[in-house]
């Protein structure tokens, strides 16, 4: 692999594959080099289903509205001009995406099929079916073939951020092929490296978000912020014994589902009036407190009274998912409960994606922008994805200084041996310890100091076992799962000094 290189990408999910494209088309004699710790289409992005939220219908709807959504959802904690910018951008950065090729649903008359989500005063939704993340991930992956300045290197797991003289020069990783460790230098580092759900028991995302990116930045020294507000969605699919677990989308309530408990009552709207299509927060809150009521691990969503052939034609991935457990939405009530789905926290990156180190750069779920404050508004996420690789490249495309090479003084840099060992049955069950400790700890079911103390264990176990001789690359997403628990439950108990309610 080459040893340097101008514009290094980490991920491979739309944040990546979005900035790599415009600043290859900015740039074409920049060096960009995206390493993705596993198969390139291995992210959330091709999980997503509902689509991009983006005013285009400009009679109903408006920026105003879709701005007083989002900070409604955010409880009034977002920054106002990230806000602003972000939603009147929006328009813009759909235009790139229908040049990329990249297909959102159309009404017969040509109009856009636009669907309603919960806390959306509108209908502005652009969606593919229920598969819009994977559709725009495959198109995004086509175009960048388009491109011989960027390569792309998959199963590369980047270990540690390289820091000399505060600025950050580069990466260590593993080459999971070869099975080789090395560094790789470069001007600019960009980390899109997606959210930590896999540290919570249950969650939506797959099993590369353990968090990487913001356990990494955080140990040079990067600003971290609201780690506390982790979104959980109301409508995952309760199954046994797994972890990820598959999203009933938000969409299929929009589309006018119910949520009723095992009496058959729908009981959302004694929490909020706009009942299922309350905020996430609120729904999932309701939920919680219903499986506590009636000692019940899951309550249902009814999609029963809902014409069979539209629902199939919105929804063939969800109906198929269900076919294939046994469940038919038009005659089963589908169990659902409430899951960690979203990290609204994370790196604190200016309205540029730079971090508070110098040379290093965050895109998409990994990072802080102020966006969604204490709870995102449904399908905001891409959308913050987009501009936000949008402003990053801008910036370096106006700051060319950037790409000359940091004064690099001679000392030693991190690193270390990794063994190929993968069956460490240690680093298993510490896992699935730590996910316990921060599932119940985060929805109260734990005294908060007690689930600190026993992730600070946890975190001195994992440091032990990667002191040992069988450190892999588990052992090391472990130790990145124990930072980022830690984080979250330092910002949890900061936070609950405030309130009492489980989701912030
Ligand atoms: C089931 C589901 C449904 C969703 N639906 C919607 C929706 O409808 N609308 C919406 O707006 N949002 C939705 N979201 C959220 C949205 O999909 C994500 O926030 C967004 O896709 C994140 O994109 P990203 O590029 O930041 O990260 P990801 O797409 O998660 O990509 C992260 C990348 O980083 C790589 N990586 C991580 N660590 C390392 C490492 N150490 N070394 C190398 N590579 C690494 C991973 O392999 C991966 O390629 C959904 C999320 C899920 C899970």
């Amino acid at each position: 692999m080459t040893k340097s290189v101008d514009i290094l990408i980490i991920g491979s999910g739309i944040s990546a594959l979005f900035f790599a494209i415009k600043t290859a088309i900015k740039c074409p004699n920049k060096s960009i080099l995206i390493l993705t710790k596993s198969s390139k289409d291995n992210n959330s992005t091709r999980y997503a289903q509902g689509g991009i939220a983006i005013v285009t219908d400009f009679i109903k709807d408006d920026f105003t509205n879709h701005i007083e959504d989002t900070l409604r959802a955010g409880k009034y904690t977002n920054k106002l001009e990230v806000v602003e910018m972000v939603i009147k951008q929006a328009p813009e950065r759909l235009e790139e995406l229908i040049r990329f090729n990249i297909d959102f649903d159309k009404n017969p008359d040509g109009t856009w099929n636009l669907g309603l989500e919960g806390g959306h005063s509108q209908h502005r939704i652009l969606h593919h079916k229920d598969i819009s993340g994977l559709e725009i991930e495959r198109k995004l992956l086509q175009k960048l073939k388009d491109f011989p300045n960027i390569s792309l290197n998959e199963n590369t797991a980047v270990l540690n951020l390289t820091q000399n003289n505060k600025n950050c020069i580069g990466v260590f990783y593993y080459d999971r092929k070869s099975k080789t460790t090395d560094f790789i230098f470069s001007n600019v580092t960009v980390l899109c490296t997606g959210g930590c759900g896999q540290v919570f028991k249950r969650t939506t995302n797959p099993e590369i978000a353990t968090g990487d990116g913001l356990a990494m930045a955080h140990k040079i020294g990067a600003e971290i912020q609201d780690m506390h507000n982790i979104q959980f969605h109301p409508t995952a699919l309760y199954e046994k014994n797994k972890n990820q677990y598959f999203l009933i989308s938000e969409a299929v309530r929009g589309f006018g589902a119910y949520i009723i408990n095992q009496k058959g009552e729908r009981f959302v709207f004694k929490h909020d009036v706009r009942g299922e299509l309350a905020t996430r927060d609120i729904v999932s809150e309701a939920i919680e407190t219903e499986m506590k009521k009636n000692g019940t691990e899951f309550v249902y969503l009814d999609c029963r009274h809902l014409d069979e052939n539209e629902f199939n034609n919105h929804f063939p991935t969800i109906v198929a998912y269900c076919n294939n457990i046994g469940l038919s939405p038009k005659t089963d009530l589908i169990p659902i409960f409430p899951v960690a789905h979203y990290q609204c926290g994370g790196i604190v990156v200016d309205k540029n994606s730079q971090t508070t180190v110098p040379r290093l750069f965050a895109i998409g779920e990994c990072s802080y922008t102020g966006l969604h404050g204490n709870n995102r508004l449904a399908s905001n996420s891409l959308l913050e994805a987009l501009v936000y690789a949008h402003q990053c490249s801008e910036y370096l495309v106006d700051n060319n200084e950037i790409f000359t090479s940091p004064k690099i003084e001679n000392h030693p840099l991190p690193s270390f041996q990794i063994s190929t060992n993968n069956n460490n049955l240690q680093a298993t069950e510490i896992r699935q310890k730590l996910q316990k400790i921060i599932t119940q700890g985060f929805l109260n079911q734990l005294p908060l100091d007690f689930a600190k103390e026993r992730i600070t264990e946890i975190y001195e176990e994992t440091k032990l076992l990667a002191s040992s001789n069988i450190k892999n690359l588990e052992t090391v997403e472990l130790e990145n799962m124990t930072i980022v628990a830690t984080l979250i439950i330092d910002a949890k108990i900061q936070y609950s000094k405030l309130t009492s309610t489980n989701f912030p």
